[in-house]
């Protein structure tokens, strides 16, 4: 959970296009903007600073 709970929120109902990386709707089957079904969903993880 990042500071922002919202943001952290809203983050996870995004998927993300592996083709074209235009976002689309978490469940989305296929991109909205290319077409292609290579959906992912966007990392929730936050990166660390090392
Ligand atoms: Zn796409």
């Amino acid at each position: 959970m990042g500071k922002f709970p919202l943001a952290d929120e809203a983050l996870t109902r995004v998927w993300i296009c592996r083709k074209c990386k235009a976002r689309n709707k978490q469940g989305s089957e296929k991109c909205r903007k290319c077409g292609s079904i290579y959906l992912r969903p966007k990392h929730k993880e936050i990166r660390v600073k090392k």
